[in-house]
């Protein structure tokens, strides 16, 4: 362990996201203590870069930032051997014991309930720096370059995977809330890595969109998961839609509608039985361009669903602008829907607002029955979380969910 006064140059923190008066603030408050400051906005990537050149020795992340949001940054962190025991501190309104235990597993050392006083920040920080918690990171001689090399390798190996058949599918069954027939199934990517074994699509979906190459990983799930149901339907077991994420940048994508028709006239799968997923944070750009885009896909036929909702904050009269089938309620609701009344009252909004749009509504990351008995109850319509099952294999989603007894799950 590193002795009190072993940082013998100047504290430097990186302060990541927030808003900017408030961060001018902060940041005036943390150089009058003699701190060296740098803030930096925009994509882990950015994020990443600025730390390997400014080796700072703790990073904050002031605010505004979702809590998934700051375990991903943690992960992209983690991923480079030069910071990734780069200290994080996290300001966050919610702080509720599962979102807390969730950022402290993704290696933030310190929450803070925000809105954090200048000066509390202050006190954790010297605090943190007396237990000699805090250490120089990245800023040797050629960081930058190593990083930039760790990135490049990674990246030749995410372009080369779908080559190598390293990308796979899983299928997560969707259930009827109240009697527990099987719906549907969200199809999953993922990376089997010659090397690291299966990497987490949060681990190389940002990677494949800052390189655009999610636009081809996106078309082969898409054509995986339409291919596989029609073939399903084939063989004759009970119709069930499949749905498929898309990420902002395929939503961006020019070529989407005719990716999306060639998918379904290539497999031959009737459009009703593909629903779409699009994140609430990908819908919130510029509302007259995403009602277009979301009026010609379902001009197809498909069903489009609002991924992760309720962590983006689009009023009613914005959703009533889409045409939307249904909303899936953030994880981070349902977590601790049983225990939080703000989650509870969160949920039962989002189930009065999807109902009053005649939209179905879909928890998400049920993990115990009295989660699910708790969302059947606030009216949500169907239920998706390895209470049913986690992401399985093609094979044994056939075995499990479609073929044999097991048809209709509790
Ligand atoms: P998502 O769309 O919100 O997918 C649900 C995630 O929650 C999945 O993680 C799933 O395994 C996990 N999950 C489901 N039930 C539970 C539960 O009961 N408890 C817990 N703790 N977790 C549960 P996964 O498969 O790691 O995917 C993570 C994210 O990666 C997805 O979040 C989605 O945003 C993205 N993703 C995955 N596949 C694709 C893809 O093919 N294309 C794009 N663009 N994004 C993808
Ligand atoms: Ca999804
Ligand atoms: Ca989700």
């Amino acid at each position: 362990m590193t002795s009190p006064d072993s940082v013998s140059t100047p504290l430097r923190i990186l302060i990541c996201q927030g808003e900017s008066d408030r961060r001018q603030e902060l940041v005036e408050h943390l150089e009058r203590e003699s701190f060296e400051v740098e803030c930096v906005q925009g994509g882990n990537g950015t994020c990443v870069e600025t730390a390997l050149r400014f080796g700072p020795h703790v990073l904050l992340v002031d605010e505004d930032s979702t809590h998934s949001s700051i375990v991903k940054l943690c992960r992209t962190l983690q991923r480079s051997e030069l910071i990734e025991g780069l200290p994080v501190v996290a300001c966050v309104s919610d702080i509720s014991t599962g979102r807390v235990e969730r950022l402290e597993q993704a290696g933030v050392v310190e929450v803070l309930a925000a809105p954090t006083h200048p000066a509390l920040i202050v006190h954790c920080l010297k605090r943190l720096e007396q237990i000699g918690a805090l250490q120089e990171s990245g800023s040797q001689p050629g960081s930058m370059s190593r990083w930039a090399s760790e990135r490049a390798a990674f990246e030749a190996s995410l372009r080369e995977a779908e080559q190598r058949g390293e990308l796979a599918v899983c299928y997560q069954p969707r259930v009827d809330a109240a009697d527990g027939a099987l719906l549907g199934m969200e199809c999953l990517v993922r990376w089997n890595h010659p090397q690291f074994g299966c990497v987490p699509p949060d681990q190389f979906i940002p990677l494949a969109e800052e390189t655009g190459l999610i636009i081809s990983i996106g078309e082969w799930v898409l054509r995986e998961a339409c291919n596989q149901t029609q073939y399903w339907r084939d063989k004759g077991f009970p119709d069930v839609r499949v749905s498929v994420n898309l990420s902002a940048v395929q939503f961006q994508d020019a070529d989407l509608f005719g990716t999306v028709q060639r998918a379904l006239k290539d497999s031959g799968l009737p459009a009703e039985w593909l629903e779409l997923e699009v994140t609430e944070s990908t819908l919130m750009g510029d509302p007259s361009a995403t009602a277009l885009t979301l009026e010609n896909l379902k001009s197809l036929g498909v069903h489009l669903s609002i991924d992760d909702f309720g962590t983006g904050y689009s009023s009613l009269s914005y959703l009533k602008r889409f045409p939307i089938d249904a909303l899936k309620i953030d994880r981070s609701f349902v977590d601790e829907v049983t225990t939080n009344p703000d989650d509870a009252a969160i949920a039962t909004a989002i189930v009065l607002m999807g109902h009053s749009l005649r939209l179905r509504v879909v928890g998400e990351g049920v993990e115990t029955t009295d989660q699910q008995t708790l969302l059947r109850l606030l009216g949500c319509d169907e239920i998706q979380g390895y209470l049913i099952s986690p992401p399985i294999p093609a094979e044994r989603f056939e075995e499990r969910f479609l073929g044999g007894r097991d048809r209709e799950v509790a």
